[in-house]
Parts: C-alpha cells; sequence; structure tokens
C-alpha cells in the first residue's frame, strides 16, 4: 500500500486546509493536488488552484470535466442564472447545487489515483455548517468508496478531514497546519469578485467561521 495521497483542489478554503492536512500527514513528496476545470463561472477558481499549489511545491493537475454546463439549470455553471442571495431554510436546495458534482470528481479522482498507485483520496467536503449539499455528507461519502472499492477492485481510502467540523473548527484546523497564509489566495465567493462580494451564502459562511474563530481572514486583510 502505497502512501500517497491526491487531494481535490478547488482553490477554495476548505480544499486547501485539506491539502495542508494531507501535506501534515503524507508529507509533500507524496501529495499531488487535482482540480477540474467543469465549465464553472469563475475563472478565479482555477487561477487559485494553481498558485496554491505552487506555493505549496505540491504537484498540480488539472482535469477537464465539460458536461455539467452542458447540462444546465444550476447557478455554479450556467451564466443566466444567479446566485440566490441568502440561504433560503425552507428551499429543498440552493441552486448552487450542482448535481453529481462531488460524485463525478471522486469517482474520475479514484480513476486517476488508481493509475498513479495513489492510496488515499482527500476531499474538502463536510456536512455541518453547510449549503447542505446532500453529495457532501458521510453517508454518501462511505457508500461511494464502497462502489469504487468494489468497481475498480482497489483499496481506495476517502478521507473527509472535515466532514464533521465546524467552520469555526475548520479555521482553526487550518491555523494549526499552517494554512492561514494561503489562505488570502482561496477563493470562495459565489459571486467570483475579488474582493469577495461579502454577500453571498459562500461569503457569509466564510465569515461566521473566521469571526467565531477570532482569527482574522487573511484573504480580506490581503487586499
Ligand atoms: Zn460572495
Amino acid at each position: 500500500m502505497s502512501d500517497k495521497a491526491l487531494v481535490l483542489l478547488s482553490g477554495g478554503q476548505d480544499s486547501t486546509t485539506c491539502l495542508y492536512w494531507a501535506i501534515d500527514r503524507y508529507g509533500s513528496d507524496q501529495v499531488t493536488a487535482l482540480s477540474f476545470d467543469y465549465g464553472q463561472r469563475h475563472r478565479i477558481e482555477l487561477e487559485c488552484a494553481e498558485a496554491i499549489a505552487a506555493h505549496t511545491g505540491i504537484k498540480h493537475v488539472q482535469l477537464p470535466v465539460d458536461t455539467f454546463s452542458a447540462l444546465g439549470g444550476d447557478a455554479l455553471t450556467d451564466p443566466d442564472i444567479e446566485v440566490a442571495p441568502q440561504l433560503d431554510e425552507s428551499a429543498d436546495l440552493p441552486n448552487t447545487f450542482v448535481p453529481g458534482r462531488n460524485l463525478i470528481f471522486i469517482t474520475y479522482a479514484a480513476a486517476y489515483a488508481w493509475q498513479h498507485g495513489i492510496a488515499h483520496l482527500v476531499t474538502g467536503v463536510a456536512q455541518t455548517d453547510y449549503s447542505g449539499y446532500p453529495d457532501c455528507r458521510e453517508d454518501t461519502i462511505t457508500a461511494l468508496q464502497q462502489a469504487i472499492r468494489l468497481g475498480m477492485e482497489s483499496d481506495l481510502n476517502i478521507h473527509a478531514p472535515l466532514m464533521h467540523l465546524s467552520k469555526k473548527e475548520t479555521v482553526e484546523l487550518a491555523r494549526d497546519l499552517g494554512a492561514l497564509p494561503a489562505m488570502a489566495m482561496t477563493h470562495t465567493c459565489y459571486n467570483g469578485t475579488r474582493p469577495p462580494c461579502g454577500e453571498c451564502p459562500a461569503c457569509d459562511l466564510r465569515a461566521r467561521g473566521f469571526a467565531d474563530a477570532g482569527i482574522e481572514d487573511p484573504l480580506l486583510t490581503a487586499q
């Protein structure tokens, strides 16, 4: 069993924290970062992922997944749909939900891991304090790991170190791993602006996490 790890790096706060978690656990020479170009409306995400990987000295791979925008219907890949300004607790799912996204990303990542002899896959999904995406829940990830193990005859381990952490605890983990300077390079805002809009659900969650942890967001102080 290798000790190589593949980190799904979106360029956001959570996946960047996971990159530092993997470097801490496996060593930087064992870690690869993987990003997907899935037609996201904010190309800045990919630029952030590349900058963060370069900052950490980690090998970075980018793969194209160009089907989501053809499926349509969600605000993150369809420029004609606006991001709902605030989380609507009564709605079933926010319009930033891209159905199947994490399932497909993790499956592609597992295929990459299989081809490269990588035993550990690290993802920043979490089921607490988030937008309620069902593909971020532990039962989804556990079932997907089982399907991948069966379907690829592999022993792949999917790690989701943030799964049960609150946003506050995730910020504290980033601090403990020395990831705060890299937070200035991350991108979270659904509206894709720099400095971030401060009003969308993603900005709101991020701000609450840093405020609850009593830590200034390096992204905001870097502007
Ligand atoms: Zn925003």
